[in-house]
């Protein structure tokens, strides 16, 4: 077998066949022909045979590594003119318009940022952390599903850092699917208010256009029940998708409740029970630390280092715990005092979500808690079970609604998991795109499980 039929062979690229190959220092450079005999535009479904000249340079695109060495493909591109889009070099088939990558190297790149940490990335294929970014920003453009926002009706609306100094991305949830199906760069009423807006475009468009009094559509023939008219009213002044929502889950501020009454006031309004036991997390970690400044101010220094090891301790849930976070655990138990007794609190929170009760049940508990912590004499937990009492009502609505913590614990974690991950992303965008691979309508695949093997016959 020659190497040119050889390597045409092993690149598996669609399009082209090798002229020459050339085993370079560190490099092997495979120089393609492209074999197709119509220029299509790279940005359009536009081709024609109508070759405007042939760019005087090679266009090098970096594919998947060949054993350890580097891989280029080289070929030289013909120029089309498109009518949209004017003089372009013909795109190809192999890789997206205007990037140095093949489609097969992206896909590889895109699978590894969802599943493994940024260090291992970067040293096994070899770029920077940006260039993973943009990468995964193509990849996920190509593959969101358009549709991916039809037949929402349950969703959650949350911030979630992605960067130090308080830097947001705010994510919808739909909460059946179990998916982040949106996404914005910054948080509260504005992110919120974007959703709303990308949720129903043609209402968003139809609003931005003046419209002249005298040209009015005429409205269509009234519906017959009063219930159907009341939905028509409702689907022509928030837009078809917003009319269908039924509950919106949120975390405990102002923001996105105030977007979401304004641009689905149908929908019911429940707190995120995951967001109530996280504040619940918070109170006891206070407690803990004031706890452990006392212990050092006594000069107990033995007492507070072991105390500030018993922070993932307290956090965890005790079946969870490992053998010597166990024995922390006793210790901590046989003790007794302010932090215990914030973590039997929480422990008794946290069990009020897990799942399984009744909102009956879940009501006198929770009433039941905030007794008990206001007379708790921690200030933290205090404050906290104001908070339980001026957000029961939607507290409630989540449970009736199955909206439970074991819905969306699962769910929340894998994406703050995720943003951890972004952190060092210098572009929103590309912290979005690491969150809508992992958490969204995307089922990502290593390069060789998208080549379905040919057999050849014997
Ligand atoms: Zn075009």
């Amino acid at each position: 077998m020659r190497v040119t039929t050889a390597f045409s062979r092993l690149l598996r690229l669609t399009g082209v066949w090798v002229k020459k190959v050339r085993f370079e220092h560190d490099r092997v450079v495979v120089f393609v022909a492209l074999r197709r005999t119509r220029l299509v535009c790279p940005l359009c479904e536009y081709s024609t045979s109508a070759r405007r000249d042939t760019r005087s340079v090679d266009t090098v695109w970096r594919h998947l590594d060949l054993g350890t060495w580097r891989l280029e493909i080289h070929a030289r591109r013909r120029r089309l003119r498109c009518p949209e889009h004017g003089v372009r070099a013909e795109g190809v088939p192999f890789a997206r318009p205007g990037c140095e990558f093949t489609r097969d190297f992206e896909c590889l790149v895109a699978w590894l940022a969802t599943r493994t940490d940024k260090s291992t990335v970067k040293r096994l294929v070899r770029i920077d952390w940006d260039t993973v970014g943009r990468i995964i920003q193509r990849v996920c453009a190509d593959e969101l599903d358009g549709d991916r926002l039809d037949g929402l009706f349950d969703i959650g609306i949350d911030e979630v850092s992605w960067r130090k100094q308080h830097r947001y991305l705010t994510l919808v949830v739909d909460h059946h699917r179990r998916r982040v199906v949106w996404g914005t760069e910054g948080a509260g009423a504005a992110g919120a208010d974007r959703f709303f807006a990308a949720l129903d475009r043609d209402l968003a468009s139809a609003r931005s256009q003046p419209q002249s009094p005298d040209i009015q559509p005429r409205p269509p023939a009234p519906p017959d029940s009063p219930r159907e008219r009341e939905r028509e009213d409702a689907v022509a002044l928030i837009g078809e998708r917003a009319a269908q929502l039924r509950a919106i889950s949120l975390d405990m501020g102002p923001g996105y409740a105030k977007s979401a009454r304004e641009r689905a006031p149908q929908a019911i309004i429940c707190i995120d029970p995951y967001h109530v036991v996280q504040l619940a997390n918070k109170a006891l970690d206070e407690v803990r630390r004031d706890y452990w400044n006392q212990l050092r101010q006594i000069g107990d220094q033995d007492a507070a280092k072991r105390f500030k090891d018993a922070r993932w301790v307290l956090l965890k849930r005790p079946e969870n715990l490992t053998d010597k976070q166990a024995a922390t655990y006793h210790e901590l138990e046989q003790a007794g005092g302010d932090a215990w007794r914030a973590y039997t609190l929480k422990e008794a929170l946290r069990a009020i979500f897990a799942g399984g009760l009744s909102v009956n049940d879940v009501s006198v508990l929770i009433d039941r808690f905030t007794s008990r912590a206001a007379r708790s004499r921690l200030a933290p937990f205090v404050r906290f079970g104001q908070t339980i009492r001026k957000h029961r009502d939607g507290i409630l609505a989540a449970i009736r609604l199955g909206i439970n913590q074991g819905r969306t614990e699962a769910l929340n974690n894998k994406v703050r998991l995720i943003t951890r991950r972004a952190y060092g992303f210098h572009s929103a965008d590309a912290a979005l795109a690491l969150v809508m691979l992992t958490c969204g309508p995307i089922t990502l695949q290593p390069p060789h499980e998208l080549h379905t093997p040919r057999r050849r016959q014997p």
